[in-house]
């Protein structure tokens, strides 16, 4: 059976924490080494104060056990090091206990002082060395037995019996202590490294809130933008409309009147006039997209085919298209609800966007592919050029009505607030993404007929 996810997590947690343990343990019986060879070196004033007549044979032992704990620690930087540390360790930690077990039984056994010598090392090997509990335990005994072997082995015997019952109690009392010591120890290194991992864990979360939330707040914005706008259509619609249309009836009439008809130079002057009406009633018209919109409202329109609509748009900018290679990817089916002549509109405008960037840039080989997918219910669609890509200071402007890179006269920069607005009533979000001078991409999203 798959563990739950939370199992999964706990053992994944796990797994990372042996890992950062074997680390550890790694660094700390390097360095406990190091400094149980000082331990054992600097000893030499124990002997010199306690045992004078034995200086010469201690100080050998000394320097052999030293020697010993070195090459521990050569093998401690090995590349079994790791694997082995455990056993290493406890090795290096039973060398000086084997040199204080000899030493009590080759002075007064029972009631050397050296025992305590003994003790120092299963305390500290507790408190200091992050061992495992059942390490702990079997250094603690077996540091235990050395003591009673020495008191064994001494030539006055196990003497005092008293003194000895007191120090193996001491002995034990100090392993369990160490032992659970340990066990606590182990606990909260695992607790402390548990919340490492969740302090880490919450820290990506965040990361991801913070870039969903950046995300938010530019379509927030791009949203507010439009909302103006399609206040400020509105308005213009109606004053504006008006006014043309009488401009436009009285040009009419003027046009008809016999003086105009007799003066070719005021003839001209009103077909310009009318022209400019003309112009001023065209965008006022593009400008109706925005003035009657309603963010996120429904879907009006009818089913249609996609691919039926991409096809009329290729056809409607064959003249803008040529020399371009056209590609597509597409689903089986792409039956989609919605405003089809809008939809149209809105591929007619990427189509020749890409087509008159590259043209202008002098792109060589231009190309532009349109993916088709299916995801969460909804067709997203990918219009991509190689051309020469948006500058990333434009990139956020580009769905701003009136922006436009293209010289006085020759763009209105409306193309793409329009669309903007379309996919929109769609319940889809248009945008854009460029590497300048390698590519341009548009996207959107229509949702599924029912
Ligand atoms: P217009 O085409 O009238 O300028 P649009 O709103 O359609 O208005 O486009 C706005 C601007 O976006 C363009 O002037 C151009 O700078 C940029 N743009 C749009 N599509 C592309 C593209 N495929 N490659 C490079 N720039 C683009």
């Amino acid at each position: 059976m798959a563990p739950s996810a939370p199992a999964a997590r706990g053992n994944e947690l796990y797994a990372g924490y042996q890992s950062e343990l074997a680390d550890f343990r790694l660094a700390f019986s390097r360095g406990g080494a190091y400094t149980a060879i000082v331990l054992v070196l600097l000893g030499v004033g124990l002997d010199y104060g306690q045992y004078p007549d034995k200086q010469l044979p201690f100080a050998v032992a000394r320097i052999v056990v030293s020697l010993l704990i070195a090459g521990v620690i050569v093998a401690l930087y090995s590349n079994a090091g790791r694997r082995f540390a455990p056993w290493l360790t406890m090795s290096w930690l039973l060398l000086p206990q084997i040199m204080i077990a000899w030493m009590i039984s080759q002075t007064e056994g029972v009631e050397s002082p050296y025992y305590v010598g003994l003790n120092l090392a299963i305390f500290a090997s507790g408190i200091a060395l992050p061992f495992g509990l059942w390490q702990n335990l079997v250094f603690g005994v077996l540091s235990y037995l050395l003591y009673a072997a020495a008191c064994l082995l001494h030539s006055g015997g196990v003497e005092p019996m008293g003194t000895f019952i007191v120090n193996s109690l001491f002995l034990l009392f100090a392993a369990a202590a160490s032992g659970v010591y340990t066990f606590f120890n182990e606990r909260a290194r695992f607790m402390l490294f548990r919340l490492k991992a969740e302090v880490a864990d919450k820290n990506t979360e965040l990361e991801v809130i913070n870039r969903k939330l950046v995300d938010i707040k530019g379509q927030m914005l791009q949203q507010e933008k439009m909302a103006a706008i399609g206040t400020l259509a509105a308005g213009l619609l109606h004053e504006v409309n008006n006014p043309v249309n009488f401009c436009l009836m009285a040009i009419e009439v003027a046009m008809e009147e016999p003086v105009t008809k007799n003066e070719p130079g005021l003839q001209e002057c009103l077909v310009d006039a009318k022209q400019g009406m003309q112009r001023i009633q065209h965008i006022v018209s593009d400008l109706k997209t925005f003035a009657y919109r309603k963010p996120g409202a429904e879907v009006e329109g009818t089913p249609f085919l996609f691919e039926k609509a991409l096809d009329s748009s290729v056809r409607l900018t064959a003249h803008e298209l040529r020399g371009v290679k056209v590609t597509r990817e597409l689903p089986d089916d792409t039956l989609v609800m919605g405003d089809e002549a809008a939809i149209i509109g809105v591929l007619i405008n990427l189509f020749s966007n890409a087509a008159l960037a590259m043209r202008k840039a002098g792109t060589q080989q231009p190309a532009i592919h349109t993916t088709v997918k299916w995801a969460d219910g909804r067709l997203h669609v990918n219009v991509r050029d190689n051309g020469p890509g948006i500058a990333p200071e434009h990139l956020a402007r580009v769905f701003e009505p009136f922006f436009t890179t293209r010289e006085v006269g020759q763009g209105l920069g409306l193309g793409l607030s329009i669309s903007y607005a379309v996919i929109e009533r769609h319940g889809g979000v248009l945008f854009a993404e460029s590497e300048l001078g390698q590519w341009a991409a548009f996207s959107f999203d229509l949702p599924r007929a029912e």
